[in-house]
């Protein structure tokens, strides 16, 4: 799936946006990576009530309130929230807003950031009742339950030990005590009776082989009825089949074994865990084959998942309606009845009856319509040919037309919307040629006969990968003839990230939600690839390095977790479609594609990978020991042993460089912003360590590796070396601090000559410098150093990278309303990026790069009101307007453009009455985007409202609204009052710990930065 962050419009902020998240439920439009980055700052307690007592704090080192570190092992089993919500704040949380506090009062010579240790609790700041100021101190209650937990630990265990009949031994207790065997304590069903099953990962006893759907949706009742029937094998003697069905109503179950008769049997339900279950008096035996068929009737789902009815208005503005499906990941549940879980792989036929002008689409091939006596037509599909998981099923009921072509032995089809038919072209032709790269990449042939890409109006994540029916956003998958490169370049990558899950996922499939990142690393890190080799025009490298900065900015949070981690409920499944997944697998990916020895030990490892576990599902172990097995060359690398220290723990490393005469020492530390900036974690990473010199810095054989495994490792140099860089062209996901005399040393050879570094490590200097600024180890001068070689800089990386850290701090001062800094900072931006500013141009610009480059620098010389650029963007937008339509603006300056005009109430009117009738998505979007960036708040309450009824607004987009609006200075108190007064809502619409939700959260809780703001936020969640 790909939660969609990333195309969400082409702000400064917005370019670096991890990209697809191709669960790609690629949610939403957003912002979002912006503001999981800005800092959160407040000082007022609404827009018009400025709050006396936080302001003089603000100005007093002494008495400036605190900023607790998060412990997540605390927040983690509070009620009420979820990991989700706990990490949605944490990832913008103190540390990070904090240390953007410190930094810009370095910036501005200010010292009411001095924070002593004294100031600080260690504990969560979420922790419920806490104390005024303190909401991270742990309570006497707290405590308490503590003790109390441990007395209860304890004493299971000696009740476990002396339980008759149980001897421990190092393996546990041998043989369980035939006459007192330990009972689960099983929940009630819906009707009383006690359920067969008490736990939230279904028994293995009994295992799907087939199922034969038949669903009748009505989407004018928006309800629908099915009948499934499920063939299974006993695989242990077992007197129970336990299911999952979600809000079904079950009307009649029916169960036969081997060649016995179909008896009617009783459905059990077990609401909270969305399970059903069937109880036999006798033992079903292993190898046995049984049948359970199963009628129902349900409800069209109104949100985003399950089997959903949608709409759009067409050209004639006459209401289409259709039905859609998105099952991943705990969905399918509610659409029929089924083993919905990732390891549950079967086979699938199913038969969709429908009324006449509509078309249905499935996984497969439609093998016949059948008329109906009723008068509805029923579309019956091929069995599918490969076993697959149950949230990779796909249906959709609509009016959409296709455009095709054949590759290879397989049909690529895209669809859309009639009146967006011209739209699909780009889609087909990318589709195609990635088809074709991955066929002899992987040396698999996609498997199925036919690739369907469908472009559906309402969609809440990116995209979603269903075997052969990919669904997508529109503005995923659609763009017009004159799209800019950039608007494609969201396109093709999501369209290669759900590609490669064709693969990645769906071929080989993680065996539990836990290793999501085996499906999603893999997925993003192979778009990337492909990208580079099939569309290199796209230039997707700087997109990618840009991910993996974010990716890194998250997971220096305390609030982070493992690659690979434990997901017991199903709020945690939601919260494993993260960053760390996406962003993160994929950079650890890349790191040990570039640490093997020879090009193509990855390549093969991954091939073998893919042929081993090819229908099966697997762990991150399997993966790591094909790329093991295979061995092409005599520098033989354990890459279990590697690979185990990115996967198994959260957090990367800091690697620290000091040097004497000819020798350099490299230690490794945990890089984890807590409010102390102190590392107690005893982590160590086996890290690939690379570096180039003075000598020979740009060329790949001038790279060299040094691996360090342990705290602490030594390197012989000559002395003639007067500098080294390390983490070559930024591939490694750690961060480097050279000392003093290391970052001297090359901020001097920089200031000399540009081009003595790659691009990506000039990126990656200016990344480091500002990260280790938060963590306390440079001076905010140190970092104003290393800019002054900006204005000599040509390459769009370190540019965009140098303005979003800037760009944090200064919405940090606006939002404190400390004026005189702002100034200042303004100032500054301006003067330092003014000559690159002014030699940006405005018309059309085919290279991406530079697209990139001046949708960042004018992006932000328009937020700062340069008289040169909103005078150029009003101009453009009244050529736009006055045309009527014939005269463009290039696709990379929409979103500046629009920005400016939305601040005036003729532009903000003219916005709106365009954005009703635009037709191109994406376009669209960034009319929306504009909309919400107004400063008048009556027009921002009308617009999260607008989002939410869902009618002039589609709420699929209220993600991106509520990002949007929280950027602002005028807005965000108002979307964070919103967020509280509209909660229940939101959670309807988007379940708890989902990506959209994630959003939502992290955008408005990432703009606080006083005590009084913390405590709210505790107040509201906890
Ligand atoms: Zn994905």
């Amino acid at each position: 799936m790909c939660d969609n962050h990333f195309y969400s419009g082409t702000s400064l902020l917005s370019r670096f946006l991890p990209f697809l998240r191709i669960f790609c439920l690629i949610s939403l439009p957003l912002c979002v990576a912006e503001h999981a980055n800005l800092p959160r700052n407040m000082i007022e307690n609404s827009m018009f009530e400025e709050e006396p007592d936080v302001v003089d704090l603000a100005k007093d080192s002494t008495a400036f309130p605190t900023f607790p570190a998060l412990d997540p092992d605390e927040v983690a089993y509070e009620p009420r929230s979820s990991r989700l919500l706990v990490r949605g704040l944490g990832e913008n949380d103190m540390d990070e807003d904090e240390e953007d506090c410190e930094s810009s009062a370095r910036l501005l010579g200010m010292s009411f950031m001095n924070r002593s240790s004294a100031h600080r609790s260690s504990s969560s700041p979420y922790a419920r009742q806490a104390p005024p100021r303190s909401c991270s101190r742990p309570s006497a209650r707290t405590m308490v339950v503590c003790v109390l937990f441990l007395v209860i630990v304890a004493s299971m265990t000696m009740v476990l030990y002396f339980l008759p009949g149980c001897t421990f031994t190092k393996a546990g207790c041998r043989k369980p005590n035939k006459t007192t065997p330990i009972q689960p304590v099983y929940p009630n069903s819906t009707n009383g009776e006690l359920f067969p099953w008490a736990e939230l990962r279904l028994p293995y006893s009994i295992h799907p082989i087939s199922y034969d759907l038949t669903l009748n949706p009505d989407l004018d009742d928006t309800t629908f009825t099915g009948q499934t029937v499920i063939n299974m094998t006993v695989l242990h003697n077992t007197n129970r089949i336990v299911l999952h069905g979600a809000n079904l109503n079950i009307t009649k179950a029916t169960f036969k074994l081997d060649d016995g008769e179909a008896k009617e049997v009783t459905v059990l339900e077990y609401k909270p865990r969305q399970q059903l279950a069937v109880k036999f008096s006798e033992d079903l035996k292993a190898g046995q084959y049984c049948v359970l068929t199963l009628d129902y009737s349900a409800n069209l789902s109104h949100t985003y998942d399950g089997f959903y009815n949608s709409s759009y208005t067409d050209k004639d503005g006459n209401k289409r309606v259709l039905a859609a499906t998105q099952f991943e990941p705990l969905y399918a549940r509610k659409a029929f009845p089924c083993f919905d879980e990732p390891s549950f792989k079967a086979t699938f036929l199913i038969k969709i009856n429908r009324k006449q002008g509509y078309m249905t689409l499935s996984n497969m091939p439609k093998a016949k319509s059948t008329p109906l006596p009723n008068g509805l037509v029923q579309d019956e599909f091929e069995k599918t040919s490969v076993k697959m998981s149950t949230y990779l099923v796909a249906f959709i009921v609509s009016n959409f037309t296709p455009i095709s072509r054949n590759i290879s032995n397989t049909l690529v089809s895209v669809y859309s919307v009639p009146e967006k038919k011209e739209h699909t072209d780009y889609a087909l032709d990318t589709a195609s040629k990635l088809l074709e790269f991955y066929n002899s990449f992987f040396e698999i042939e996609y498997p199925l006969k036919k690739l369907d890409l469908v472009a559906i109006p309402d969609f809440l994540a990116g995209a979603m990968e269903n075997w052969g029916l990919i669904t997508f956003r529109e503005t995923t998958l659609l763009v017009g003839k004159e799209s800019s490169q950039l608007e494609k370049q969201v396109v093709a990558s999501v369209i290669a990230h759900e590609l490669a899950h064709q693969w990645f996922g769906n071929l080989v499939t993680m065996r539990w939600w836990n290793d999501l990142w085996l499906n999603e690393g893999f997925a993003t890190y192979m778009q990337y690839m492909s990208l580079q080799t099939v569309l290199p025009q796209l230039d997707t490298g700087n997109l990618f390095l840009s991910v993996r900065f974010r990716a890194m900015d998250k997971d220096a949070l305390n609030s982070s977790h493992a690659v690979s981690t434990e997901v017991n409920t199903s709020e945690q499944v939601e919260e494993m479609f993260d960053s760390v997944s996406y962003e993160k697998g994929a950079s650890i990916l890349l790191m040990l594609n570039t640490s093997l020895p020879g090009d193509q030990q990855f390549r093969k490892g991954i091939i073998e990978y893919l042929k081993q576990f090819s229908g099966a599902n697997t762990d991150t172990n399997d993966l790591w020991n094909s790329l093991t097995e295979v061995e092409v060359s005599t520098h033989h690398q354990n890459v279990s042993e590697m690979m185990n220290s990115w996967t198994s723990q959260k957090g990367f490393p800091l690697v620290t460089v000091s040097r004497n005469g000819d020798e350099v020492n490299f230690t490794q530390e945990h890089f984890l912003l807590t409010s102390e900036n102190a590392t107690h974690s005893s982590s160590l990473w086996n890290i690939p360590v690379t570096y180039v010199n003075d000598s020979c810095s740009l060329a790949p054989e001038c790279r060299q590796v040094f691996n360090l495994k342990t705290k602490s490792g030594t390197l012989k140099i000559p002395e003639s070396v007067k500098w080294l860089k390390l983490n070559y062209r930024n591939t490694g996901f750690y961060i480097v601090h050279y000392g003093n005399e290391g970052w001297t040393a090359l901020i001097d050879a920089l200031s000399k000559n540009v081009s003595v570094l790659t691009h990506e490590d000039r990126a990656s200097l200016v990344h480091n410098i500002f990260a280790l600024s938060r963590f306390g180890r440079v001076s905010f001068q140190q970092v104003l150093n290393l800019l002054n070689y900006i204005p000599g800089e040509t390459e769009s990386a370190p540019v965009t990278e140098a303005l979003l850290q800037l760009n944090r701090i200064y919405r940090l001062l606006d939002k404190r309303q400390e004026s005189g800094l702002v100034a200042r900072m303004k100032s500054y931006i301006l003067s330092h990026f003014g000559s690159l500013m002014k030699s940006q141009t405005w018309g059309e610009e085919k290279s991406v790069s530079k697209q990139e480059l001046r949708s960042a620098l004018l992006g932000m010389a328009c937020s700062l009101k340069e008289e040169n650029c909103t005078q150029q963007a009003k101009l453009l937008f009244k050529q736009y307007v006055d045309s009527n339509g014939t005269s463009r603006i290039p696709g990379d300056l929409q979103h500046v453009v629009f920005s400016v005009a939305a601040q005036s109430d003729e532009g903000w009117t003219t916005l709106l009455n365009m954005h009703a009738h635009a037709t191109y998505d994406a376009e669209k979007r960034k009319m929306l985007q504009a909309l919400a960036s107004t400063e008048d708040t009556r027009r921002l309450v009308w617009v999260l409202k607008t989002s939410l009824k869902g009618d002039i607004i589609q709420t699929q987009e209220l993600p991106l609204v509520i990002s949007t609006v929280c950027n602002g200075f005028a807005g965000y108190l108002f979307a964070w009052d919103f967020i509280q007064e509209n909660w229940d809502r939101l959670i309807e619409k988007f379940p708890v710990g989902s990506f959209a939700i994630q959003t939502i959260i992290k955008s408005a809780t990432s703009q606080f930065s006083t005590q009084a703001h913390l405590n709210q936020v505790c107040f509201f969640f906890f």
